[in-house]
């Protein structure tokens, strides 16, 4: 079970080594050196490599915001770029299902169809947006109740 990164104990003035880094959040020097990899901020140039208490504390804050928060409203996940990518032209297809509604783009930069999907009270909001088609609209009538 991967163990979560503490935040109370770093300074944010102060430069760690990887294993103090280490120490202080709580986790494995390899995972500091992951995180390195994957854009943590570091003086890799200096022996030893050294990170800033402020670069480590911005770092384990944006990875606790997860990847679902990181999209903007007019952003879509594009599975094939693996980010955050605007729809081609400003175009949605809306189609409503039920309280939801689904989204469908096409990504901008590699054409791949991605899909999002929403509360429907805020499909109205999303249309100041985006170039907004509606479908599914006759499916308004409630489901027989049993
Ligand atoms: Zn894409």
């Amino acid at each position: 079970m991967p163990k979560s990164a503490k935040l109370s104990g770093i300074k944010s003035l102060r430069c760690y080594t990887i294993s103090e880094a280490a120490g202080v959040t709580g986790v494995s020097d390899r995972t500091i050196r992951a995180w390195i990899k994957q854009g943590l901020t570091a003086m890799t140039d200096e022996r030893p490599t050294l990170v800033r208490g402020d670069a480590l504390i911005s770092y384990i804050q944006r990875q606790r915001q997860g990847r679902r928060s990181r999209l903007s409203p007019d952003e879509f996940y594009c599975l094939k770029c693996r980010e955050a990518r605007k729809p081609a032209g400003g175009l949605v297809d809306c189609e409503k299902d039920g309280t939801r509604a689904k989204l469908t783009a096409m990504c901008e930069t590699c054409d791949t169809i991605m899909h999002r999907p929403i509360a429907q009270e805020r499909v109205a909001a999303l249309n100041d947006v985006f170039d907004l088609t509606l479908r599914g609209e006759a499916s308004e009538t409630p489901k027989a109740g049993s």
